[in-house]
């Protein structure tokens, strides 16, 4: 049986892959996603890769939430350069 194929408390591996997305969202049902986390607090496989794949999806979130700050005199020195050249 490969890793993957393991099944921990009524889950597969990839069961729990298929899914740890919407779980993330929040979008699993409660009795679903209650599985995953008993699965997955079994299953160091899916701990680790969870756990990766959660801080991954925050990173993102956070990128998408709070864009880079510009400095201040960009919109200034653009400007220049923009007139510049007309
Ligand atoms: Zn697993």
């Amino acid at each position: 049986m490969r890793p993957c194929d393991r099944n921990v408390a009524g889950l597969t591996c990839l069961a729990v892959m298929a899914d740890l997305s919407l779980y993330l969202d929040h979008d699993l049902p409660d009795a679903r996603a209650a599985q995953i986390e008993a699965h997955v607090s079994a299953c160091q496989q899916c701990a680790s890769f969870g756990a990766a794949f959660a801080e991954l999806i925050t990173q993102v979130q956070e990128r998408l939430r709070e864009p880079d700050p510009v400095p201040a005199d960009v919109e200034s020195r653009l400007k220049a350069r923009l007139l510049v050249r007309t």
